[in-house]
């Protein structure tokens, strides 16, 4: 096929945005914790949903979550979804497995890459634990978790999952 007639399948835009971000109280909180090596959510004094990471308010009751509490670095995959396309802004080849994670004691999915595990058997139910950067290396950023892996537990019911996807 000659040059002229092959797809453009991708090209590269030199785009470059600056800005500044404002966290807030409850994300600025829930970024401290990270940089301690805590995963710190709110929950919501009306309905009890924990948020993670805290918005300051639950969507639901239009009222400000106040009351912190720290979730462990254990969940459940909801849902998934299988990388196969390479990217220059990430430092891991394809394929690769992003995966909601619900973790134990919060109500929100947590979005996070799924490794040391075949990215064809992360499943929906599996459980996994959340491997942070060594103690040196936390900061407040979703970066001090480096991922999440399998752990030797059986998989979560989709009766305990099913309401969070
Ligand atoms: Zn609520």
């Amino acid at each position: 096929m000659s040059e002229s007639l092959k797809p453009v399948t991708a090209i590269k835009a030199p785009v470059h945005l600056e800005f500044s971000y404002t966290a807030g109280r409850a994300s600025t909180r829930f970024l401290r914790g990270m940089a301690q090596g805590k995963i710190l959510g709110q929950r919501c004094p009306e309905c009890g949903k924990v948020y993670v990471p805290p918005r300051g308010s639950c969507t639901i009751c239009a009222v400000p979550t106040d009351v912190e509490v720290e979730v462990t670095g254990k969940g459940t995959v909801t849902t998934f979804c299988i990388v196969r396309i390479p990217s220059d802004s990430l430092s891991i080849d394809p394929p690769f497995t992003c995966a909601h994670i619900l973790l134990d004691g919060a109500d929100l999915p947590f979005f996070a890459l799924i490794q040391e595990c075949p990215f064809d058997e992360v499943r929906m139910g599996m459980r996994v634990e959340a491997v942070w950067v060594p103690k040196e290396e936390l900061g407040p950023t979703f970066e001090s978790i480096k991922y999440f892996r399998p752990i030797d537990e059986p998989d979560a019911s989709f009766e305990s999952y099913k309401e969070h996807l």
